[in-house]
């Protein structure tokens, strides 16, 4: 009976003929990346793939391969506000707080 952490389907299996001759099965998780997505919105990236050099994966600019343009444009937006001392963090919405935090320094 095979360990219960193996019985999880998303494993995936292989059949095996170890050097005694006996046949086995090997269990692998399944670890092909999907396509990156935008942190924030969930939107999938333009420009960005999951295999590729690093420059072919993903947008050569802050936060390229994690947010999507419109939500930089909002945290950049939302950074240089609080910067100017226009708005507060508190009036940041809590999901781009992390990347304007990250932008103000
Ligand atoms: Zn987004």
């Amino acid at each position: 009976m095979p360990k219960p952490k193996d019985r999880s389907r998303s494993m995936k299996r292989k059949n095996i003929r170890i050097p005694s001759g006996k046949s086995v099965i090997r269990y692998k998780r399944d670890l092909t990346p999907g396509t990156p997505k935008c942190a924030i919105c969930k939107k999938k990236l333009g420009g960005s793939s999951p295999v590729g050099s690093k420059t072919q994966k993903r947008a050569e600019r802050p936060f390229g391969g994690v947010l999507c343009p419109s939500c930089l444009s909002k945290a950049i937006k939302a950074s240089t506000r609080l910067k100017e001392k226009a708005i507060t963090l508190e009036e940041v919405d809590i999901s781009f707080r992390p990347y304007v935090e990250v932008l103000l320094k």
